[in-house]
């Protein structure tokens, strides 16, 4: 029976005087995919319900925090103890200890961390702290990356920003601007040549060790060793920007996946486990410098609330090495059945994957970096999508994003996905 979207297109009309361009985050728009969104009743596990009562195997999990899935049991019962006992005090709470016992636990090199309220924040205020620590004005991050929208990295950026495809942002100053480099992802030459330049300049590089925000782009061997050698090399901080690769691709997050320590990491999404949560934190010395230990200022009203919390410690805690065994075999199971599925129907398509994060590109180039996932077909991707919702399968609505898979993928999900995206790309 053919899908009925008409609640979810009369809330968006509705909406849409309401709220700029209807959302509180651009691409939940779907705008380069259909003319409305999809507005979400429930979820549960790995499925999404939506105002119509059409039901979706879900992909987006909310942009990566749901590494278990909707409202698991364990995070729903954490997060109904805690509202019982008050949502907010403004004093600090066990759980705050807790979640730092726990983030030190998993990943070593952050041995002080300071929760935040979202990825923005988090890797705002590492910027703020690695400057104020080097006494440089400059930093580097990399095209097509990522990193929250504050006016430093607001440049070049990937995310929404590639997918509607905008220049960088109005209203960041030029002298904001100045002093961020942009070089290509993967492309540790470039990196190389920009310190030889101004090496003594640079407080930062900030890097997504996978990059998420243009697809799913993996570091290519040697690059993050090379991004830590030149940063040992010129006294730069380095900066792994975690949001999206945090606990979710390792039991130990990317660091751990590919041996390297960085001096911050900055945290987001699955710490929170879908609640509102942002963290950054690294080398003792440099986080000593952070109000009120030291003078650099950063606060939040409700920065490490208690809701917050308990969510994100449900969610670390369900989370074991296994885990991370079950999505690498899902996500190898997807990738390898996207690949025969594309190349049966003969679509161009590349496939980048790691772990749980996958992203079929549509275009015959190797995507390691923007450059090459520019040139991915988006027209195809729109008509894609909308066949795969057709079918019952939610993805992310942008060819610049990458699949989430979470804990509650059975091989059941991934068997129904395959089978709609092998009729999916029979139809484009
Ligand atoms: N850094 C990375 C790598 C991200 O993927 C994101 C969000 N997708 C952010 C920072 C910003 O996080 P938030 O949306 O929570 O502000």
């Amino acid at each position: 029976m053919a899908r009925q979207y008409e609640q979810s297109k009369g809330q968006f009309e509705k909406v849409l005087p309401l709220i700029p361009g209807g959302v509180n985050s651009p691409v939940r728009a779907f705008r380069s995919v259909m003319d409305h969104p999809i507005f979400a009743e429930s979820g549960i596990g790995a499925t999404l319900t939506d105002i119509d009562g059409n039901t979706y195997i879900d992909y987006i999990c909310s942009w990566g925090p749901l590494i278990l899935g909707h409202s698991h049991p364990n995070v729903v019962a954490a997060l109904q103890e805690a509202v019982l006992k008050g949502t907010s005090f403004g004093v600090p709470t066990v759980l705050e200890t807790e979640m730092a016992e726990l983030v030190k636990e998993r990943v070593p090199s952050v041995e002080v961390v300071r929760m935040v309220n979202s990825g923005t924040e988090a890797t705002m205020s590492a910027l703020r702290l690695a400057r104020a620590y080097t006494g440089r004005k400059k930093i580097l991050k990399f095209e097509g990356s990522y990193h929250g929208h504050s006016d430093s990295l607001l440049i070049k950026a990937g995310s929404g920003v590639a997918t509607l495809g905008l220049p960088d942002s109005p209203g960041v100053l030029e002298h904001t601007a100045q002093h961020t480099l942009t070089v290509a992802y993967n492309d540790l030459e470039s990196v190389s040549l920009v310190c030889e330049q101004v090496g003594d300049d640079i407080a930062a590089i900030i890097v997504e060790p996978v990059a998420g925000n243009m697809g799913v782009v993996p570091p290519q061997p040697g690059f993050l060793e090379g991004l830590r050698q030149l940063t040992e090399q010129y006294g730069i901080l380095l900066i792994f920007d975690e949001v999206m690769t945090g606990f979710r691709v390792d039991y130990h997050s990317a660091q751990g996946r590919y041996g390297i320590t960085p001096d911050l990491t900055t945290m987001g999404k699955v710490i929170g486990g879908g609640l509102p949560v942002g963290a950054y934190g690294g080398k003792r010395e440099i986080m000593q410098m952070i109000a009120p230990a030291g003078t650099v200022y950063q606060a939040g009203t409700l920065s490490g609330n208690p809701l917050a919390m308990a969510g994100g410690i449900a969610t670390l805690r369900e989370l074991s090495p296994d885990s991370y065994m079950h999505l690498e075999r899902m996500g190898e199971k997807m990738e390898q059945g996207l690949r025969a599925n594309a190349e049966e129907a003969g679509v161009p398509h590349h496939i980048n994957r790691v772990g749980s994060m996958v992203c079929l590109f549509f275009t015959n180039e190797n995507v390691v970096s923007y450059e090459e996932a520019k040139t991915a077909d988006t027209d195809l991707f729109a008509k894609y999508y909308r066949n795969m919702l057709a079918e019952g399968v939610l993805l992310p609505p942008s060819q610049f994003e990458g699949m989430f898979l979470s804990l509650a993928h059975r091989d059941e999900d991934i068997d129904r996905t395959l089978e709609a995206n092998r009729k999916a790309l029979k139809n484009i």
